[in-house]
């Protein structure tokens, strides 16, 4: 039990400061969802994460999501956070309730072949920040990306938004990265109700999440705060 005692520790701070996050944001702490990111965790330090109180996990790679998901399908909810090729999207889809990442109208077509029935959850990944390096849509190519989903008969169900902001030295430089998301999504939400339930806000990580759920995030996604020293404030 020992060697879980630190992951527990980090999993209470992280969740500590999100709570505490929400409520000077005017949110409430329930709101707010504590995905890990596990490509930082090998299958056998993933149970640990359960007995800290982790239900949900988000997996970057279809390899290791396969891998990993095997040896706990029960023991978490499963999201793919990273980036997803068209070529591998039928591996995601049935071993994950949401995929973060969806980029392009091709992707989207081949999530409607691969969906099993009932469809698939996603969210539009929006590069805010316009970086080069960064995945995901400029703003302007966000309605196309709905619209296709609409086109696929409840196949492809867009459930809201997901970015990555820059990486920075103070996380207030990245607030209005995340301010730009809420504002995207107050404003096609409204016109795409009831189609779509676009109310999901995937953004903030280890450096950033306390400014992300004051912004709005229902879903944090951490990684390194829970490995290395927090130094998250
Ligand atoms: C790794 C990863 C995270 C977690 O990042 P940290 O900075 O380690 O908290 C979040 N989202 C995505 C898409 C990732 O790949």
């Amino acid at each position: 039990m020992q060697a879980t005692e630190p992951i527990r520790e980090r999993v209470e701070e992280v969740r500590g400061r999100i709570a505490e996050a929400a409520v000077e944001g005017g949110r409430r702490p329930e709101d707010v969802r504590f995905l890990v990111a596990s490509k930082y965790y090998e299958p056998e330090q993933i149970g640990a994460l359960a007995d800290a109180g982790i239900g949900l996990l988000g997996e970057n790679k279809t390899d290791d999501l396969v891998r990993k998901q095997e040896m706990f399908p029960d023991a978490f909810e499963w999201h793919f956070i990273g980036h997803l090729q068209r070529r591998k999207a039928k591996e995601a889809v049935g071993r994950v309730k949401l995929i973060h990442s969806v980029d392009s109208v091709r992707l989207v077509q081949e999530l409607a072949k691969r969906a099993p029935e009932g469809g698939i959850e996603v969210l539009v990944q929006v590069n805010v920040s316009g970086e080069e390096a960064k995945y995901g849509v400029p703003e302007g190519e966000v309605e196309p990306l709905l619209e296709a989903a609409a086109g696929t008969g409840g196949a492809v169900r867009v459930r809201g938004f997901s970015t990555l902001a820059p990486l920075v030295a103070d996380p207030e430089d990245v607030r209005y990265v995340f301010a730009k998301l809420r504002a995207i999504r107050d404003r096609l939400g409204a016109g795409w109700a009831p189609d779509f339930d676009l109310s999901e806000l995937s953004m903030g990580m280890s450096n950033d999440y306390a400014v992300a759920v004051k912004e709005g995030a229902t879903i944090v996604r951490i990684g390194r705060a829970l490995i290395e020293e927090a130094r998250v404030r």
